[in-house]
């Protein structure tokens, strides 16, 4: 134990803190599928889906995963074009393919049985220190600390610690202090409940100090300082990427796509056609320089389908979509024709499937 988280927790009761976190969480959690038993595959899984997504947006996936991939030897054994679709429209690609790797190693090294030592679950693929202890204190009841910017967010503001939690080094401070104060006679319970209170109640802006179970304990509202905390210095912005996409249907009225590599952003999805933009020159003129060169067609640039952006944490996609058409057919691995009905059975990153959707409802018509 350093001597700041000493003098951080001098005046702190942390088994009064525990009794009021616990019974509160016992009382008021949310039902939601994962809670109904603590199996550590499905904690696993809620937890990588729960990773930059809400809940309400994870509930269907997660149910639907479940049924799908219903066990670690099922998700195993699947096809990852299959795990991928049943992904499609969560984001963060790479979340769903670490997590099956990482469930191929548990099948083959462990006998199926995800590990309850906090060594071997680190080494897991995509499992870092949050969504090990996690899995190891809701599941295995484990104390280990399960730190995220949300209980960053409670913690600094409970505890009233003034560190930069946008900073790597911060993380540390805040698992030490969990380490601390968790309960181990119910660490699930207590790191749960740690999650619940920042998301309903000490929420970041506006928290609901008057209704919060924990406030005679927070230091932050006895200072009047919650609205000041954390402190969180700001990221850059995403990067703008001017990017002009085609719906391009062929003479047999099927569209073209393609496969993205097996690497980088948004891996092994599909998309339809586009480049990204350079400064100067017509956007059409571009991409149609662009269809000839890579996929050897003479395409006809029709019309100006719809515009939209779509945020990634570091870039920002600024997407200019047309309708076109073209003459041939093309039938490879990575690139192909495909009907409009076939087009649902492939997984495609949220700004694509929006192209997808303007293909479905026929506004490329209009
Ligand atoms: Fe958060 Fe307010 Fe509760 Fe403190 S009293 S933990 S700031 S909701």
């Amino acid at each position: 134990m350093t001597e700041k988280v000493t003098d951080l927790l001098h005046f702190f009761d942390e088994k009064q803190f525990q009794q009021d976190l616990i019974a509160w969480f016992k009382k008021e959690q949310r039902t939601l599928p994962w809670r109904e038993n603590q199996d550590p595959y499905r904690v696993w899984v809620s937890e990588i889906m729960l990773q930059q997504t809400r809940v309400d947006t994870v509930i269907p996936y997660f149910e639907r995963f479940m049924n799908l991939f219903p066990t670690v030897e099922a998700l195993a054994n699947a096809d990852e074009s299959d795990v991928l679709k049943a992904w499609e429209g969560l984001g963060y690609y790479s979340r769903a393919r670490n997590l099956q790797s990482a469930v191929r190693e548990v099948a083959e090294t462990y006998n199926g049985i995800v590990p309850n030592n906090p060594k071997q679950i680190s080494e897991l693929k995509g499992v870092g220190p949050y969504t090990a202890g996690a899995i190891l204190s809701i599941a295995y009841d484990i104390p280990q600390p399960a730190v995220d910017g949300n209980v960053m967010r409670v913690l600094s503001r409970i505890i009233g610690i003034w560190e930069d939690i946008a900073k790597p080094s911060a993380r540390k401070t805040f698992e030490e202090v969990t380490r601390r104060i968790i309960s181990d006679e119910d660490p699930s319970s207590f790191n749960q409940g740690m999650m619940e209170l920042g998301a309903i109640v000490c929420t970041p802006r506006s928290p609901s100090c008057l209704l919060c179970p924990v406030q005679e304990h927070c230091r932050a509202f006895a200072e009047g300082s919650q609205e000041e905390l954390p402190i969180k210095s700001k990221k850059k912005a995403p990067r703008p990427v001017p990017i002009a996409a085609i719906a391009l249907e062929n003479n047999e009225g099927k569209f073209l796509i393609r496969q993205r590599p097996e690497k980088g952003l948004l891996a092994s999805l599909w998309e339809f056609p586009n480049v990204e933009l350079t400064e100067g020159g017509l956007k059409e003129n571009q991409l149609k320089h662009h269809l000839q060169d890579t996929y050897e067609i003479n395409p006809k640039i029709e019309k100006e389908l719809s515009s939209f952006n779509h945020i990634f944490s570091h870039l920002k996609w600024q997407l200019t979509v047309y309708k076109g058409s073209f003459i041939g057919h093309i039938d490879h691995e990575k690139v192909r024709t495909v009907s409009k009905n076939d087009l649902q059975q492939y997984a495609f990153p949220v700004a694509h499937q929006k192209i997808v959707n303007l293909i479905l409802e026929g506004d490329e018509t209009d």
